[in-house]
């Protein structure tokens, strides 16, 4: 029924939606995606206007904050069409946060126009400040072009909050600068324990890092000051004493946040993830296409939440040596 809330079997009121609008990018993160990646073929994608149906179903029961995320969100045709299109229920206040996780690439295009639909604060995910390892990890972006974003964004007065993948040899080192240039810009950094999520080229083993030994580092050179802020995600955060900034810590790996968990993932051809680290999934584009009512696809959005499982079981080690979901986490978007 229109207007009930969503409360899964142990509880959890879910009331965060993210929303995977493509699975493509235009850039080919090594921990995210394999170097060949095949793509979902186009005529599978749910149109902008069935995107829009599903999330207002969705807002209709009772969510409340909404991320569009992918694969990159910029690199889908007319995104900003869904974007406008969503915004008329921050006007109506029945949403109460429209935001967007990117890589940052498309930023400087469309930071103004996002400000202007009604988007307060993004996430940039940026996991190095160094332009020729940036082109490594990414395989294909370019630093100044992200950077061009972030100064865009920053200009058209949206809030923006870093998000860097920890990886061992790879950005530990420098996360101290990394924070020190957040910060100093007013931007909150988050840092994220790598998943094991989707067949990749790369030894998950060796660049997992785990952020307690992360944190311990830190703390040689910053004093870390546990804070109760919550932005409604699973990170926790700390203040640092020196820079006045904060720091959030996603822990998947180390530290189980599920029991508190509030969010479902949808993705671009209308499936529905119910636990980011789970295959368990429900299809919501055949009752969304069955009729032009919504009374189906409420109904399956209320049984796929009725099997919300408990939490993840993600393992990172060398006899686990396979992923513990074969998706890739750009099909679901973090
Ligand atoms: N393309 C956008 C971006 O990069 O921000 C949105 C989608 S991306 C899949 C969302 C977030 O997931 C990014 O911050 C990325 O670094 C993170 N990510 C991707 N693969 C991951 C993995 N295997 N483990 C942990 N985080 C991952
Ligand atoms: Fe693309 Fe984001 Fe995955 Fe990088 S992390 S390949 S930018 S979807």
């Amino acid at each position: 029924m229109p207007g009930m809330d969503m409360i899964d079997p142990f509880g959890r009121t879910i009331s965060y939606l993210r929303v995977s609008v493509t699975d493509r990018c235009d850039f080919r993160c090594v921990y995210c995606m394999s170097e060949d990646m095949a793509f979902l073929p186009k005529k599978d994608l749910l149109s902008l206007e069935e995107l829009d149906r599903l999330c207002t179903v969705f807002i209709e029961k009772g969510v409340r904050k909404l991320r569009l995320t992918g694969g990159e969100p910029l690199v889908r045709k007319n995104i900003m069409h869904l974007v406008r299109e969503l915004a008329r229920h921050l006007k109506s206040g029945a949403l109460e946060e429209l935001t967007l996780t990117t890589n940052g690439s498309q930023l400087a295009r469309y930071a103004g126009e996002l400000a202007d639909a009604g988007v307060k604060r993004i996430n940039v995910s940026l996991d190095t400040l160094d332009a020729d390892k940036f082109h490594a990890i990414t395989r294909w972006g370019h630093l100044d072009k992200v950077m061009a974003g972030i100064d865009a964004a920053q200009a058209a007065g949206l809030k923006l909050k870093l998000n860097a993948v920890a990886l061992k040899g790879f950005n530990d080192a420098e996360l101290p600068e990394m924070l020190r240039w957040a910060h100093g810009r007013g931007m909150d950094l988050t840092v994220i324990e790598t998943m094991p999520m989707g067949e990749i080229e790369a030894d998950r083993t060796d660049q997992y890092l785990p952020l307690s030994i992360l944190r311990a580092n830190l703390e040689k050179q910053f004093t870390l000051k546990d804070i109760p802020y919550k932005t409604g995600g699973p990170a926790r955060y700390v203040e640092v004493v020196e820079t006045g900034g904060r720091l959030g810590f996603i822990t998947p790996m180390t530290h189980n946040f599920c029991e508190s968990c509030n969010r479902v993932r949808l993705t671009c051809t209308g499936t529905l993830y119910m636990c980011l680290g789970q295959e368990d999934a429900a299809d919501l584009r055949a009752p969304l296409r069955a009729s032009e009512g919504n009374d189906l696809v409420a109904a399956a959005i209320d049984e796929a939440i009725g099997r919300k499982p408990k939490g993840h079981d993600f393992v990172i080690d060398r006899r686990t040596n396979r992923p513990s979901v074969s998706r890739h986490m750009s099909v679901t978007g973090g």
